[in-house]
């Protein structure tokens, strides 16, 4: 039904469409809610199990999912360009599953110093008791050859980063990765798969929280893993059963979903976030913006190679203030909310934790931080809200 040559917005508007039964089928897959699988009979269930363990993803449980699941991760893998997609129940659950999936006792990791905080806070603590070893790395400093040790099993890097949008040059990282005969995964949440592929790029293994634009109503949590060897996939897909990640087809339906209004709904977010920046470079008050699609940003080039565009996330770091200004900033704002998390419909404001910037070694800067996530809202109105909390709390 699409052909390679089609641009992939095109497929992505047909990717896990229903098939046609008696003549006719519904433009969206239904959501298949089931715990047990029903087989015709006892050969049909011998046959499915088998092509189960030959690594196809089909449904012989609930947990495994059903054709509600099967669309969603048809759609992902046009997205990254992945040969299989795995589902998690959260964004931190995928990551998780990686780590777990691939690494053993003895084994090392090279991290990116800007990855996702819960990585480092919550994933390497876990890990490190279960005998894996970290260093972490900055993409300022080059390929990180010093940190590399005989037992680096996989390199592991989020570009842009978490809160300040350092690009990290991923072609290059992935061919220092295989030199060695590393794994490189990538944490493409930023990207949402329409912006940034990894996997084109040489990184092994995508990650998404698709909690973020691929929902994009903020009323979903769900990650995905991605990967185009089938090796890897076959061991992910193992680990996935072992921890029984499962998904619910309601869920699996907002996310596949939110990929088909993905296009329109990131390009009005670029939009309006370029209007921000750029109003924000233009306030006495504020000594540093981050979004890679300013021309003045450090990672410009790096991202208008490797990128097809930019998305609703913009921090500004405000002049000689500590975080209770930073908070009272936050508190004038009318417009945008107070909370975590991005990708949703809204805007929102938050303060960088300063705990965070501090081990990112990408900006040395001491003042406080404030991370926009510019929403759908019209971005005229937006900078109207931000112009009178400076007015209000800093003049
Ligand atoms: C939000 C986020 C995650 C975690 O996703 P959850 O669904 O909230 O668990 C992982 N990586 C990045 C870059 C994120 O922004």
């Amino acid at each position: 039904m699409t052909s390679p040559a089609q641009r992939k917005a095109t497929r992505l508007m047909r990717a896990g469409a229903p098939a046609f039964i008696d003549g006719t089928a519904p433009v969206n897959v239904p959501v298949e809610r089931t715990s047990t699988v029903r087989f015709e009979s006892t050969s049909s269930q011998a046959a499915l199990h088998k092509r189960r363990e030959a690594g196809e993803a089909v449904s012989t449980y609930g947990r495994h999912g059903t054709q509600t699941h099967r669309a969603l991760e048809a759609a992902i893998g046009e997205l990254e360009g992945a040969r299989d997609v795995l589902l998690a129940p959260s964004g931190l659950s995928a990551i998780s599953l990686v780590f777990i999936g691939l690494l053993s006792p003895g084994d090392h990791v090279l991290m990116h110093d800007g990855v996702y905080g819960p990585v480092r806070e919550r994933i390497e603590p876990l890990l490190t008791r279960l005998g894996v070893a970290f260093s972490y790395f900055s993409a300022a400093d080059g390929l990180p050859h010093q940190l590399l040790q005989a037992n680096t099993r996989l390199i592991y890097a989020e570009s842009p980063s978490s809160f300040l949008y350092e690009i990290v040059d991923l072609p290059a990282l992935a061919d220092f990765a295989h030199e060695q005969g590393v794994l490189l995964a990538a944490d493409n949440t930023w990207g949402a798969g329409l912006l940034h592929q990894p996997l084109a790029l040489g990184a092994d293994i995508s990650i998404q929280a698709l909690t973020k634009y691929l929902g994009g109503h903020s009323d979903l949590m769900q990650g995905a893993v991605s990967t185009v060897d089938a090796a890897i996939g076959q061991r992910l897909r193992e680990a996935h059963d072992a921890l029984g990640l499962s998904v619910s087809a309601d869920d699996a339906y907002l996310a596949l979903r939110g990929i088909r209004t993905l296009p329109v709904r990131l390009a009005q977010h670029a939009r309006g976030a370029f209007a921000v920046a750029s109003y924000l470079q233009r306030v006495r008050q504020v000594t540093r913006v981050f979004h890679p699609a300013l021309a003045t940003d450090p990672g410009h080039a790096l991202w208008s190679r490797d990128f097809h565009g930019a998305n609703g996330l913009v921090s500004f770091a405000l002049r000689d203030a500590d975080t209770s200004l930073a908070a009272a900033f936050i508190d004038a704002l009318q417009l945008f909310s107070l909370g975590a998390s991005w990708g949703g419909y809204e805007s929102l404001a938050l303060i960088a934790p300063p705990r965070r910037l501090r081990t990112h070694s990408y900006w040395q800067g001491q003042e406080a931080v404030i991370r926009l996530h510019v929403g759908l809202e019209d971005a005229d109105d937006l900078i109207l809200d931000l112009a009178q909390a400076f007015r209000s709390v800093l003049s």
